[in-house]
């Protein structure tokens, strides 16, 4: 149950005093019965609202697949930077998403937005090892050595000793081409993990989060809500 004013500013019918204006029109009704009073509490799954005859379709959660540009950082707010969350429409943001996890400003790729605390939660937990997936471009040979070190684990600038991760060459040569997978999500971790080999990441993309993958109709910048079948994979 929740506040009828409540409900119709989440569904993006305006301010709470705006909602309260249409009120005032006779512009609601509940259950087929005009409603003036902005407290009165409705079943949001069950009571049928409607605004000027169109039904109010009740929905708690949004889950978001963005084709993350450089230059936005992975907040819901930055006093200096924009945000992934500004280029949202005003009706998605409604919904106040938030990231899933970051990326560095100047990472591009696969962002999920949602405001699903338990979905998130699951996904950046460490105990969960979901499955990372990226595609880099690094200054440096990267050899089957490199392969090796980063099965192993390598020491990162803090003494830190990464899990396994499974690298892939694309291209070798002075400016390689890989694919990494990786589990965890230390700050910087991929850029460090090729520092401690004494290399440099100049391009980083994620494609893939656990069962989700980066849509590659969507442009730089681009997003969409997610799909059922995605939906379903994902829980
Ligand atoms: N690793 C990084 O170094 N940066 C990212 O944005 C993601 C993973």
């Amino acid at each position: 149950m929740m506040r009828l004013d409540k409900l119709l500013a989440n569904m993006g019918f305006g301010s709470r005093k705006e909602v309260k204006s249409l009120l005032k029109q006779g512009a609601i009704t509940v259950n087929g019965a005009q409603v003036k009073s902005p407290s009165i509490h409705v079943d949001e799954k069950k009571d049928h609202v409607q605004v000027n005859g169109e039904t109010v379709e009740y929905r708690e959660f949004i889950y978001l697949m963005m084709h993350k540009p450089p230059g936005l950082v992975s907040a819901t707010e930055d006093k200096r930077d924009e945000t992934v969350v500004d280029i949202l429409q005003p009706e998605d943001r409604i919904f106040e998403p938030f990231p899933v996890g970051r990326l560095d400003k100047d990472t591009e790729g696969l962002l999920l937005l949602t405001n699903d605390g338990t979905l998130a939660h699951q996904l950046l937990s460490p105990k969960k090892h979901v499955q990372k997936v990226y595609y880099a471009r690094i200054d440096g040979e990267v050899t089957e050595e490199t392969i090796k070190q980063f099965r192993q684990g390598v020491t990162l600038d803090d003494g830190y000793v990464t899990k396994p991760a499974i690298l892939h060459i694309l291209d070798a040569g002075p400016v390689s081409e890989i694919e990494i997978t990786i589990t965890e999500g230390k700050f910087h971790q991929i850029k460090r993990m090729f520092e401690a080999v004494g290399m440099e990441v100049i391009y980083l993309k994620r494609l893939r989060m656990g069962s989700l993958e980066l849509d590659e109709d969507l442009e730089l910048g681009e997003y969409r809500e997610l799909s059922d079948e995605e939906l379903d994979r994902l829980f």
